[in-house]
């Protein structure tokens, strides 16, 4: 029998996931199927109690209900509750409960390390933003072993993402000979005389065709500058290559996250390497 999986938003008609997802099945040989549903901004609970009932075996969930998601799961791993946000559901878990997964910052970490080929211990890293994203990924990063500064518009989201992540370190086990450090939060004016090996932007500036205010100088040599948004260069992106830094956007992160949370529900690791160099022709 077919297994029926969707991803829940609003808006959703953008969503990538579907073609993911059946990608994934394709390659893996699993009997799935999966739909987008856009949930009304107030029916979010509603929806996944209907998908219960019609007995779906799992969603993944997106803007503007990961908060929402995190309060819904009855059980939630260790990334979930670090980000305070969920973007994956397992439903009917062992039965009647609701498991709630962040796979956002796995799905970072795999991306930059693996198919960037780029070791994050040690390095200094800068992550803008202190949204749903940034909270995902911010312990995934220094549980690679990088040094971290958040930096964040709204300066004290900053602080306390930095503070909220700082308190988990040890809940995580730390791979070997890796060490992690406490992360600082601040403003922007706080990095005018700083450098960065690799810089993430978790901000939706991108969105708006935004500039944020960071200095040109701030990229060390070889950096990376990562946009977790895809689909067009950001002026941030526009900005990272005009000072030299190597520019990566967040399809890869997007298909990475995703294919965590495949397992999670088929417990299979498709190959993602050919689902990113598909998606990059359409
Ligand atoms: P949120 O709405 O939760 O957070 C938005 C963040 O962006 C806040 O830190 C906000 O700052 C900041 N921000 C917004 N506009 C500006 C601006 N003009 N200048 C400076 N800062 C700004 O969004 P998410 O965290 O969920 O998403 C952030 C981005 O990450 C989106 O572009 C999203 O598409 C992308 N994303 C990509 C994923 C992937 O798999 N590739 C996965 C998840 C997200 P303030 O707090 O001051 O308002």
């Amino acid at each position: 029998m077919t297994d029926r999986y969707a991803v829940i938003g609003n808006p959703i008609s953008h969503s990538k996931s579907p073609q993911i997802h059946q990608m994934f099945a394709a390659q893996t040989g699993q009997d799935i199927s999966y739909e987008k549903i856009e949930a009304p901004l107030d029916g979010f609970a509603a929806t996944i109690q209907r998908l219960r009932d019609e007995g779906y075996k799992g969603c993944s969930v997106t803007v503007p209900f990961k908060f929402e998601a995190f309060k819904l799961a009855t059980e939630l791993s260790t990334f979930a509750q670090i980000a305070e946000a969920v973007n994956t559901l397992k439903l009917n878990f062992r039965g009647n409960t609701i498991l709630g997964d962040n796979t956002d910052g796995h799905g970072l970490v795999k991306d930059i390390r693996f198919n960037l080929g780029i070791k994050l211990n040690q390095k200094r890293v800068l992550l803008i933003g202190a949204g749903g994203a940034a909270s995902g990924v911010a312990l995934p990063i220094m549980h690679q072993g990088a040094v971290l500064t958040i930096i964040n518009r709204n300066a004290e989201k900053a602080s306390n993402l930095a503070t909220h992540a700082g308190n988990f370190i040890d809940k995580l086990p730390i791979e070997a000979n890796v060490q992690s450090y406490a992360p600082s939060g601040c403003s922007f004016d706080y990095i005018s005389n700083q450098k960065f090996d690799v810089v993430i932007n978790a901000t939706s500036a991108g969105l708006t065709d935004s500039e944020l205010p960071l200095p040109p100088t701030i990229f060390s040599p070889n950096a990376l500058a990562y946009d977790m948004m895809y689909g067009r260069e950001t002026p941030f992106m526009k900005f990272a290559h005009e000072h030299g830094a190597q520019v990566a956007d967040g399809l890869g992160m997007l298909v990475e996250q995703a294919a965590e949370a495949f397992y999670l529900w088929r417990g299979v690791r498709p190959d993602t390497a050919p689902v990113i160099a598909a998606l990059r022709l359409t």
